[in-house]
């Protein structure tokens, strides 16, 4: 199945907007695109490479189910 949103089908990593962690965009989908960490919704994620592009400081390839806060505080 793929989500609507095309980005979200080529980015390997996606992030989740409720609980912060990243997991692979392939376990999200094989999840019914609820996050494989919380159960948020097919729209709480966001494509790796939009939280890269808020925190520079971030790694290019995240570690699975670590948490990433959008704000660094
Ligand atoms: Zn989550």
């Amino acid at each position: 199945m793929e989500h609507p949103d095309l980005d979200l089908n080529l980015a390997e990593f996606s992030w989740c907007l409720y609980c912060e962690c990243v997991h692979k965009t392939t376990s999200w989908q094989a999840n019914g695109w609820e996050c494989p960490g919380c159960g948020a919704g097919c729209f709480d994620l966001r494509p790796w490479e939009e939280i890269l592009a808020l925190v520079q400081d971030y790694p290019e390839r995240p570690e699975e189910g670590q948490q990433y806060l959008q704000y660094v505080r």
